[in-house]
């Protein structure tokens, strides 16, 4: 039994509204949504964050990126949306597992606040 929210997710152990998952990646709906499509992508290994990803997580990393920009196609919103890996808690960082934030369905300011 892990402590981990996203691992115990990905376990099926908390719901989650599942929306893509392949042998390495799981993707949900954020339970507090920042946009009309706001979804998270994370690795299904347990990486803390950015921050403590080794070399070898360099292509899980890129494959959770793909995997939002193919979300965001089945979505319609291609063209505008941001993927975001909130790394610590000053950036935000609530969950120590990484993930990426795929956001959009609405037009997105920059700077990030
Ligand atoms: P971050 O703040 O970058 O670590 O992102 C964590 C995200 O996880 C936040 O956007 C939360 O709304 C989201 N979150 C927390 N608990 C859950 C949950 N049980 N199911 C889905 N999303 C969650
Ligand atoms: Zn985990």
């Amino acid at each position: 039994m892990t402590d981990c929210l996203f691992c115990r997710i990905i376990a099926g152990e908390i719901p989650a509204k599942k929306v893509f998952e392949d042998q390495h990646t799981f993707a949900f709906e954020d339970i507090n949504p920042q946009a009309p499509t706001h979804v998270l992508v994370v690795p299904k290994k347990h990486i803390r964050g950015l921050k403590e990803a080794a070399a070898e997580d360099a292509e899980i990393i890129g494959r959770c990126h793909l995997i939002a920009a193919q979300l965001a196609q089945q979505r319609g919103i291609e063209d505008s949306y941001r993927t975001v890996l909130n790394v610590g808690p000053g950036a935000g960082q609530s969950v120590f597992h990484m993930h990426v934030h795929l956001l959009g369905g609405r037009s997105l300011g920059w700077p990030p606040g």
